[in-house]
């Protein structure tokens, strides 16, 4: 029970820092909206993981922590956490040639998705990618036929569904059976038999991805035992599996009053399934990694007095971090000025300025005096932010900042409205410049 404060962010002389900056100083710099990331933060994110691998790893268990791009796919931010050891888990040929200009190397990424085009997959075989996670039987054809074609065997894990319900948001649960991820676990034989007869590919990995903000062990460790009794399964068919991919999913806390997920558990959960296999086992944590480790920082343009509610209006809007209009999602609001604790609180609505009523970040949320102009932050945004963001209501990308204790740097900066309508060309037919 606690979200805050975090390895990076915390208040220090009655102002909200990111390790030793003052976001003040960060939004006087590059203006606001903008997201901003901890070092420190990732690294300690990293470490709960791994300090707990650690003995594991010294009992023979090889683990992998490839990194998800998808929750937050910045260079600096892939860098930061393959300086500490991560490879990467992608699911497009942009994801993957942002791990490879990050300096992750092409036999540390495994390329997951349900939908890979042929060229992608031609893309990630001339690279040399570990591993190719297939989710259906016609994905297997057709990377066999790449495959055979470009003379590159290609060393896949077939996904299977293993039908659990990981008890989390409809949107991101993808483990159950009718969810569109992987190949029914019932088939999961036929699967690999498939597989072994086709020509160019090398069947060595099972992998799962149940879904993601899982907070409790119990739905992994039902999908980890499945996934061991169709190892050896597959074994006894003759298909050697040597790999096991236990996709990605830890949880984190959004609200003061949700549970801290339990490494211990978790790692304690693949160890005590499949640790006696004999596998690689790779993991692919996204959000757990990241979340916590930035936040939005954005300013009140008005504070606007309704006759049944009161309004904040920020500068940030749904197209800077979708979570809330997409999930519901709460992130917790913070003023950078700290607020006296004896400041009374009173419930605000909480939007951006763009044209929708889903343009929410929160309603009826309880929070003290903020004056018109003063910055805020929505915490635990380093995860599916930054990446989900978009241009709609034609506003440019939102830039992203770094931090390293009392240094910052702009890692991706915010577009010129230059450069966004230079995207774009008149046809011929329509005169350059109206008449
Ligand atoms: C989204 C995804 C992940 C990462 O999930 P998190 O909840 O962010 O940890 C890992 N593997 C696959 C296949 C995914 O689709």
């Amino acid at each position: 029970m606690s979200c805050f404060p975090t390895p990076g962010f915390a208040y220090v002389g009655g102002a909200l820092h990111a390790e030793g900056v003052p976001l003040s100083r960060i939004a006087d710099a590059v203006g606001t909206p903008a997201y901003v990331y901890s070092t420190a933060g990732l690294e300690a994110n990293w470490h709960a993981y791994d300090d707990v691998l650690a003995p594991y790893r010294a009992k023979g268990l090889g683990i992998d922590i490839c990194y998800a791009l998808k929750a937050n796919s910045n260079l600096a931010v892939i860098r930061t956490l393959a300086n500490l050891g991560a490879g990467a888990d992608v699911v497009s040929e942009g994801e993957m040639r942002r791990a490879l200009a990050a300096g992750i190397p092409a036999d540390r990424i495994v390329f997951s998705g349900v939908g890979k085009t042929p060229e992608e997959v031609a893309a990630a075989l001339t690279v040399g990618i570990h591993q190719l996670n297939v989710e259906s039987f016609p994905e297997l054809e057709m990377v066999s036929a790449v495959a055979t074609r470009l003379g590159k065997p290609a060393p896949i894990a077939i996904r299977i569904n293993p039908d659990v319900d990981a008890g989390t948001h409809g949107k991101i649960a993808t483990g159950r059976k009718e969810d569109k991820f992987g190949i029914d676990l019932s088939l999961a034989r036929d699967a690999f038999a498939r597989a072994k007869a086709l020509p160019g590919l090398q069947p060595v990995a099972v992998a799962i991805h149940i879904g993601s903000q899982l907070l409790k062990t119990t739905p992994f460790r039902q999908a980890f035992g499945k996934v061991a009794e169709l190892v050896q399964v597959l074994r006894e068919d003759g298909i050697p599996i040597s790999r096991i991919d236990l996709g990605g999913g830890l949880g984190v806390p959004y609200r003061p009053s949700d549970a801290e997920p339990d490494h211990h558990s978790y790692v304690a959960a693949i160890f005590e399934t499949v640790g006696h296999l004999g596998c690689q086992v790779t993991l692919e944590p996204g959000r757990s990694l990241v979340a916590s480790a930035g936040l939005l920082l954005a300013r009140v343009n008005f504070v606007k007095e309704g006759l049944h509610r009161r309004f904040l209006v920020l500068d940030a809007a749904m197209n800077d971090l979708m979570r809330p209009a997409l999930y519901d999602a709460w992130h917790t609001l913070l003023p950078v000025e700290e607020p006296s604790p004896a400041s009374p609180l009173s419930p605000v609505d909480v939007v951006g300025p763009v044209c929708e009523s889903g343009d929410t970040f929160a309603k009826q949320r309880e929070m003290p005096p903020v004056a018109p102009g003063a910055l805020v932050a929505f915490l635990t945004a380093g995860a599916y932010g930054a990446a989900m963001s978009g241009t709609y209501n034609s506003r440019p990308l939102v830039p992203e900042v770094l931090v390293t204790g009392d240094s910052f740097a702009v890692v991706r900066r915010r577009p010129s409205f230059e450069e966004s309508l230079a995207l774009e060309k008149m046809p011929d037919w329509l005169s350059p410049t109206p008449a």
